[in-house]
């Protein structure tokens, strides 16, 4: 580990560290579903891009698997008959 050459002043360290705050993280609101949601980026709630639906959400792969569970559940049903 290197040694520093000299030791710095508190007001050298004060006005480095004066930088090293953290930035409040902005939020926009998806103008689809209206919750808040991380800007220039696809909506995780409705999948939604500008308005426009871009990849299938989550909500709606639920309902996906729901309807493939019932398929399924009518197909072993008619077998067993
Ligand atoms: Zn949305």
């Amino acid at each position: 580990m290197s040694v520093p050459a000299k030791k710095r002043p508190a007001g050298e360290k004060r006005r480095r560290a004066a930088h090293f705050a953290l930035k409040r993280v902005k939020y926009a609101t998806c103008p689809k579903c209206k919750k808040s949601k991380m800007p220039h980026a696809v909506c995780p709630f409705c999948g939604s891009y500008k308005g426009k639906e871009v990849l299938k959400s989550h909500l709606d792969k639920k309902e996906l698997k729901k309807a493939q569970k019932q398929k399924v559940r009518a197909a072993e049903k008619q077998q067993g008959r």
